[in-house]
């Protein structure tokens, strides 16, 4: 096996426990290796580090999959990291329906597994972890003997590893609509078409924590996808609910949602442009007493950050326009780039040009089967705002 040796003027951060090591963190070598092989790697004295998978392609030259010098990566070694995971998901009660792999918060960096009750979907995102495909659908075979298993490998973020974007059966092929459970509601998957996955689990616990702010009260769901938290509002005793999204199939499916769960008169979905209706509606003195938003990332790249700010003012304030006095803002961002601070501070921003105040209700991230580790930032990548807006 190769070795790869870290420079001696970096920064502790990979010492620290962090799996990702850079191609300009690297000086000497041992031996050769092919792109997606495992690789030994060691500080500069030559103390062992850990083993991971290397490409040469990928800014991100090398990713740790264990620290343990003994331990072997093998078929065996997915098979006990899935179990442990699935094993934490149980204890934490995320039974039906959870993110049961996520990458780095699992030390197994680039892999994204959702389990939606029997069926499971999964991306490799790194050529590294792509290579041990087979050992990982062994592996989830053994343990869930899963009614169909699916890959949706068709994101952008492939093509830095030098890997094709594709998506398709990894088990027999199954019927790719499913309907899965939450909080009581029901909801139509996409496993195939749908958004990332399929289906948002990462604010499974968020869509509880609206049932005290939405009773009675008329609420407007901007960015609903498939009308999640639009359900959920009628479940809580909304008087009327309005979903928008910019995805005619998200609202078909959404009204679909509606259906299903017996709240198609409560809640009406439409397909349009968030950014435009908001400003109009602001103008024409529309009002909500609750107002939800949760807009996609708006930037993939920190040279944009500032234009994602812009972009999370913007709905912010415009939304705040539209709250009664004493109404609630709930409100989102799903990027780890805008960290929590910088999301806080757009918003305290977008209030005072409101001339609003707001008085916080709940203070939230992303639901605990997306783990956060506190030595790699970017795991915490959710925020997730309940404010009353006086
Ligand atoms: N709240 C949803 C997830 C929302 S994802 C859930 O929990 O399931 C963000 C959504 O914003 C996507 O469905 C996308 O189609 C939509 N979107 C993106 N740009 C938009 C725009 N300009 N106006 C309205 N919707 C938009």
């Amino acid at each position: 096996m190769a070795k790869f040796f870290l420079r001696k003027k970096i920064g502790d951060r990979v010492i620290n426990g962090h799996p990702w090591i850079f191609g300009n963190e690297l000086g000497d070598t041992e031996g050769t290796a092919e792109p997606g092989d495992i690789v030994e790697v060691y500080s500069y004295n030559g103390s062992f580090v850990g083993k991971g998978y290397i490409n040469p392609a990928s800014q991100i030259r090398i990713r740790l999959l264990t620290r343990d010098k003994n331990e072997v990566i093998n078929e065996d070694f997915f098979f006990k990291k899935i179990n442990e995971a699935w094993e934490y998901r149980k204890k934490l009660g995320y039974i039906e329906n959870c993110r049961l792999i996520f990458g780095e918060a699992d030390q197994l960096p680039a892999l994204i597994i959702d389990k939606f009750n029997d069926y499971l979907v999964i991306q490799t995102l790194a050529l590294g972890i792509e290579k041990w495909k087979d050992a990982i659908v062994a592996a989830l075979q053994k343990i869930f003997t899963p009614k169909g298993i699916y890959e949706r490998n068709d994101v952008p973020v492939r093509t830095l590893e030098g890997m094709e974007q594709r998506k398709g059966f990894l088990s027999a092929p199954f019927d790719t609509n499913i309907i899965i459970n939450e909080n009581g509601l029901k909801f139509h998957v996409d496993i195939e078409n749908g958004q990332k996955t399929g289906y948002f689990l990462d604010q499974q616990d968020n869509r509880r924590a609206i049932a005290h702010v939405v009773k009675d009260a008329d609420v407007l769901e901007v960015f609903c996808y498939t009308g999640t938290f639009s359900l959920h509002a009628a479940q809580y005793g909304a008087k009327s609910v309005l979903g928008l999204d910019i995805s005619e199939n998200a609202v078909a499916t959404a009204r679909r949602n509606a259906e299903l769960n017996g709240y198609e008169n409560i809640c009406k979905f439409d397909a349009v442009n968030a950014f435009d209706v908001l400003k109009l509606w602001a103008k024409e003195n529309r009002r909500y007493d609750v107002v939800i938003l949760d807009p996609p990332a708006f930037t993939k790249s920190r040279e944009n950050i500032q234009k994602a700010v812009t972009g999370y003012k913007e709905i912010n304030l415009r939304a705040m326009k539209l709250i009664r006095p004493g109404g609630f803002l709930v409100t989102a961002s799903c990027t780890n780039l805008v960290s929590p601070e910088m999301f806080l501070d757009t918003i305290d921003a977008a209030a005072k040009d409101a001339k609003r105040i707001l008085r916080q209700v709940e203070w939230r991230t992303q639901a605990s089967d997306h783990p956060i580790l506190r030595n790699i930032p970017s795991t915490q990548y959710l925020k997730f705002l309940v404010a009353q807006v006086l």
